[in-house]
């Protein structure tokens, strides 16, 4: 369906469901030359993308762009451009794995997991989420985990890590969990050179995990 042009940013009208839906018929799809990746604006987002074309071009070239925030949600309806719901980036992930999960228990044959790859947050945090995650979600596995150094973005070596990094694991997968805008304007970059089938970028997600 075609997105709804609101607050400066174009949006996809899907609820939580149809996002699982399309984020794991991606994840099981093989892979495309260049990784597609979901953004979750806020209206924070609405403020930072304002005069910030290279947000304007991630955010076009974003597979998904979904309403994370009620106020989100809440101006579609004034602007009677109704949204479904909002669908939080923090959700997002635990909502995949939690589907991911249900299919597993459900299937008599051993179902095909999930290969997820934790990009960012602080050194130790992904570690804890990977763990959180292999036992909470049966048929979701963490397939590798990476904590950028500060600046990494400004550096080519540091770049070819990730790119190394992620082709080792080869994930359906990747959470990029640097901040907005660092990480929409990161995947936009890299995405051609990532090997993985979908990204998120879903902000503090990571920490959340591993809580
Ligand atoms: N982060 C990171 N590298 C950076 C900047 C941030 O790994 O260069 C991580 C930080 O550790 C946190 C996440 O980005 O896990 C999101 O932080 P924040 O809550 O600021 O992002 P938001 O949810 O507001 O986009």
């Amino acid at each position: 369906s075609e997105r709804i042009k609101l607050l400066g940013m174009e949006i996809d009208p899907v609820n939580m469901q149809q996002t699982v839906e399309t984020v794991l018929g991606w994840c099981a799809a093989p892979r495309g030359n260049s990784c597609r990746y979901v953004v979750t604006p806020n209206v924070d987002h609405a403020i930072m993308i304002q005069d910030n074309e290279p947000l304007q071009a991630a955010y076009e070239e974003a597979s998904l762009v979904i309403a994370d925030g009620a106020p989100v949600v809440l101006a579609s309806r004034v602007l009677q451009k109704t949204l479904p719901e909002r669908v939080a980036g923090s959700d997002l992930a635990p909502a995949l794995f939690k589907r991911v999960s249900q299919t597993t228990a459900e299937s008599k044959r051993p179902s095909r997991l999930l290969r997820v790859f934790l990009l960012g947050a602080a050194p130790g945090v992904g570690e804890r989420a990977k763990s959180n995650i292999i036992a909470r979600w049966q048929g979701v596995d963490v397939v590798g985990v990476y904590s950028p150094p500060q600046g990494f973005e400004h550096d080519v070596a540091e770049n070819q890590k990730i790119y190394a990094a992620v082709s080792e694991a080869q994930p359906d997968l990747v959470l990029i969990g640097l901040g907005a805008p660092k990480q929409e304007l990161w995947i936009h970059q890299h995405a051609d050179k990532l090997e993985a089938k979908v990204a998120l970028c879903i902000g503090a997600t990571i920490d959340f995990l591993a809580a």
